[in-house]
């Protein structure tokens, strides 16, 4: 059985609007998702009814919200096959769970002379923080290279592992192409070469199966927004042994054992790693994002969204002038392209005239628009509320605007 579509799209209040006068279409899905009336309720409900800070509270308040929230905890652990709860840090969203890692692990296990391998592909997010780090340490990044369809040459990233390499920082789904990297066998090579790796998730959370245990990956970081949760929380899994090795990466409350003025003994996982009050209402009402996912399931979600983006390319291939930009066997949702001689701005005011939000330009990921040699793109991405009948709103509304170009 598929998705009902139209009772999906009725758990979601904000699809229910008019956009200059149109009916909103949203695709603008790999920015940040919509959330379900759920995770409103789960949000408004904290705040009505259980607010207290959590885990030191000796009152009925403070035992409730650090329930719920330890209990959206055990439930990424379960999202993602963690090994446990423990395994799962919070953040405040994809880039901060990178950038702990380049501030943590990076500190002590990232030498002079030592290697750091990313992809073409990567977002700003998981380049700048090894940059810095690099420059910090006297380290040196490496960039593995892509072919024209927007997918890593494996070979050419075997070339450049060795006994230098300490991480490879690499994109599960690209944000901009939605090309999907054959991250098992990335992580696999890595750990030849004694190297750990990072998953970007940011993308591929909302539309795969991310099982950290059989991918083997060594950290995961991802965003709630992407998953139809809250904007300001995100997620760092990463294995225990590793995280034990790391020193803290914020000092503060929570993360300590015990003070004193001479010397601090830093508390267990995950908490040392987890100065200050955390974002504790957005945490609980995560967890109903994550039932709302459950409850539909990953493969269904996924063929729903595959099925969306194999009709957006059928009807949109035969507009004139359509350039499809990233065109990778293996993709999630995310259609980028561009019309002939347009700016993708201007082909993104134009659609919005039309109530149909899509994302336009470098997406983050200057480096690799360099490498396409383009300037942009327009990206339409799809989510398990978005209909067929949408996708051909977008048709409609990509035809018109290159006609009246190519008059
Ligand atoms: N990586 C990828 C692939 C992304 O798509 C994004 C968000 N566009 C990020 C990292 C950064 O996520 P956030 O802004 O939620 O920290």
């Amino acid at each position: 059985m598929g998705i009902e579509i139209e009772k999906i799209r009725g758990l979601f209040p904000v699809l229910h609007q008019e956009v200059h006068g149109k009916p909103l279409v949203y695709f603008d899905n790999a920015a940040t998702t919509q959330k379900p009336q759920a995770v409103l309720d789960a949000l408004n409900n904290y705040y009505s009814t259980d607010n207290s800070n959590i885990h030191r509270g000796a009152h009925a308040l403070a035992d409730r919200a650090t329930r719920y929230f330890e209990e959206t905890r055990e439930a990424i652990q379960l999202f993602i096959n963690a090994r446990e709860s423990a395994e799962v840090l919070f953040t405040k969203g994809t880039t901060e769970s990178i950038n702990l890692v380049a501030s943590a692990f990076g500190r002590k296990f990232i030498g002079s002379g030592d290697e750091i391998i990313i992809s073409t592909l990567e977002h700003h997010s998981n380049i700048v923080p090894w940059q810095m780090l690099c420059e910090e340490k006297g380290a040196t990044l490496k960039v593995i290279p892509i072919n024209d369809a927007g997918e890593v040459l494996f070979d050419k990233f075997e070339k450049l592992l060795s006994p230098k390499t300490k991480l490879v920082s690499i994109v599960h789904a690209s944000n901009a192409l939605g090309t999907i990297n054959p991250v098992k066998k990335v992580i696999a090579a890595a750990h030849a070469v004694g190297a750990k790796v990072l998953l970007d998730g940011a993308q591929s959370i909302s539309h795969l199966t991310v099982d950290v245990q059989e991918l083997d990956c060594d950290f995961l970081a991802f965003s709630a927004h992407k998953l139809y949760g809250p904007t300001g929380l995100g997620v760092l899994y990463g294995k225990r042994e590793v995280l034990e090795a790391m020193p803290p990466y914020q000092g503060g409350g929570e993360m300590i054992k015990e003070v004193t003025f001479e010397k601090t003994t830093y508390n267990d996982i995950p908490f040392k790693f987890e100065a200050g009050t955390p974002n504790i209402g957005d945490v609980i009402a995560f967890k109903a994002a994550l039932d709302f996912v459950n409850a539909l399931g990953k493969d269904l979600i996924r063929a729903h969204e595959d099925e969306l983006l194999r009709y957006a390319n059928e009807l949109l291939s035969q507009v004139k002038g359509f350039i499809p930009v990233g065109t990778a066997a293996e993709k999630v949702s995310v259609l980028s392209f561009n019309i002939n001689a347009m700016h993708p701005y201007d082909v993104g005011m134009m659609l919005d005239a039309n109530g149909i939000a899509v994302r336009t330009g470098h997406h983050c990921t200057q480096p690799l628009m360099k490498r396409l040699g383009l300037e942009g793109t327009v990206r339409a991405s799809f989510a398990v509320y978005n209909s067929k009948s949408e996708i051909e709103k977008l048709a409609e509304g990509v035809s018109r605007i290159a006609r009246i170009k190519n008059k």
